[in-house]
């Protein structure tokens, strides 16, 4: 099983082996409540780049252990990846940029990512 996404423009597009996840997590940290990601995290090397990969610009905060990966022409990010604390690589992709993925069948986990 894969399913795949993109970016608005398509200049990026990805491709996860795996099943398309019925979980998603919904942040209220100050910058998911304005980017309204539903992110589900997935294994590091799940994540194929198909197209784009040296087009992605990458935003960092507070920590800057996460990379936030968008395109610069559409301004969407598709996924981010980053290091847990005991090193391990981890990417969450943005639902909301998987086609197949319907957004209202999700069960939605709220984080509480504004207290972090
Ligand atoms: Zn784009």
């Amino acid at each position: 099983m894969t399913f795949s996404g993109s970016c608005h423009c398509g200049k990026v597009a990805f491709t996860v082996m795996g099943e398309l996840p019925h979980e998603a997590m919904s942040c209220n940290c100050s910058h998911c409540r304005r980017k309204g990601f539903l992110l589900a995290f997935i294994p590091h090397d799940a994540l194929a780049i198909e197209r784009g990969a040296d087009e992605l610009t990458e935003y960092r905060f507070y920590k800057h252990v996460i990379g936030h990966k968008f395109c610069p022409t559409c301004g969407v990010e598709p996924f981010a990846q980053g290091e847990a604390p005991d090193g391990t690589k981890m990417t969450a992709v943005n639902l909301r940029c998987v086609p197949a993925a319907d957004l209202d069948a999700l069960t939605i986990t709220k984080v509480d990512g504004a207290r972090f």
